[in-house]
């Protein structure tokens, strides 16, 4: 059974991912109109990708016979300065989601949660996954500045992303 103080940490890490999910969505419909069509599919798999996220917690609380509670989703921001201030944001948002897994883990600690904790491991392990690719490409944007022959070819290799 999960304790209540649990359970309300996995609806807002579910609220979280979700809204991980509908940032990178905005990100994408930003890089579509500026004709970035490479980091509008990089940043479409990684909504993709938030709202597996979402799903899997979702699915963890549903199988402790618990009911997920859908929070209200909070409108992420629509105008970006450059592909520059996009994974800028990209790498701050990744290190506060980190800090929000990391809050729920130590949570589970106090709670003696330790089924969560197992399935919280994956997430912790994602989390550098995370902020190693949105730092990478980060500093590959910043090196080049504002090339845009450079942007181009930065451009084409993201829209490689599988
Ligand atoms: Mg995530």
């Amino acid at each position: 059974m999960l304790s209540k103080a649990v359970l309300d940490g996995l609806n807002e890490q579910i609220r979280n991912e979700f809204y991980s999910g509908y940032l990178y969505l905005s990100m994408a419909a930003f890089c579509e109109g500026k004709d970035l069509p490479g980091a509008a599919h990089w940043l479409r798999l990684q909504q993709a990708e938030e709202f597996s996220h979402a799903m899997k917690l979702f699915e963890y609380v549903v199988d402790r016979h618990e009911q997920p509670t859908m929070l209200a989703i909070e409108q992420p921001p629509a105008d970006f300065a450059s592909l520059l201030d996009v994974f800028d944001k990209t790498l701050e948002h990744e290190r506060r989601v980190t800090e929000s897994i990391n809050q729920l883990y130590a949570l589970t600690m106090r709670e003696n949660d330790y089924a969560t904790q197992v399935m919280l491991q994956e997430f912790v392990k994602e989390q550098v996954e995370e902020e190693k690719n949105a730092q990478q490409i980060l500093a590959q944007v910043r090196a080049v500045g504002a090339s845009s022959s450079a942007i181009f070819f930065i451009d084409r290799h993201l829209g490689k992303r599988e």
